[in-house]
């Protein structure tokens, strides 16, 4: 299981509601937890694993959840939130926002103070917390992946051209990515990158990447 960049159709994807927990969706939940932490992230979408069930795993620990730790002292970490849907969106918070599936890119992203989250925990019981801070920002922006909406598609007007081109980068980098991979899986020749960085596809491989790929505009440093 590894995590799958923007470009990559399935952070596109709406969830669909888990009806039962089975062996593979606690397996699902592990493995998620697990990639989360490897990647030092406090939250991760089934999307972000190119998967569709409505799942997502959080793990806000307990000294960045300050000042509000108080009013989560009833919330264990990590959660894992299944069929999630949140409600009572109340106040707004700014800050900046990053996610594991835009490495490197960080932009200012508004969202309420607090929300409510109601779910099914792993133990099938059904749970309904509200949350604060930096916490509700977790839940906001992880039930988000679950419908497909990541968080550029909520940076200001300001933000999103600042970022345009580094975006536009990674998107064209994971497309790249996605047809070595298919090429390799299904034994056609492998997309070269030729002179100057450009891509070149060969005769023959994998539709995805174009035929000669821009070079990335200049002053990206990243
Ligand atoms: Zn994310």
């Amino acid at each position: 299981m590894k995590i799958v960049c923007y470009g990559d159709p399935a952070l596109r994807r709406k969830a669909v509601p888990i009806k039962e927990i089975t062996p593979e969706i606690r397996e699902l939940a592990k493995e998620m937890l697990r990639v989360m932490y490897e990647a030092d992230g406090v939250g991760l979408a089934a999307e972000q694993v190119g998967r569709t069930e409505a799942i997502c795993v959080i793990d806000v620990p307990r000294e960045s959840q300050e000042p509000y730790a108080a009013q989560h002292a009833g919330i264990e970490m990590p959660m894992v939130l299944i069929n999630p849907v949140v409600s009572e969106l109340e106040g707004t918070q700014r800050g900046s926002e990053g996610c594991l599936s835009f490495p490197k890119i960080h932009g200012e992203v508004t969202r309420a103070l607090s929300c409510r989250v109601d779910y099914t925990g792993l133990d099938g019981q059904h749970y309904s917390v509200k949350t604060y801070g930096l916490l509700a920002r977790a839940v906001q922006h992880e039930t988000d992946h679950l419908n497909g909406v990541v968080f550029i598609d909520k940076l200001s007007s300001t933000q999103t051209l600042i970022l345009k081109g580094r975006i536009a980068k990674l998107a064209r980098q994971t497309k790249q990515q996605m047809a070595v991979e298919e090429a390799i899986a299904e034994g056609k020749p492998v997309p070269q990158r030729g002179k100057g960085g450009r891509w070149i596809t060969p005769p023959g491989a994998a539709g995805h990447a174009p035929q000669e790929a821009k070079t990335p505009p200049a002053g990206d440093a990243s």
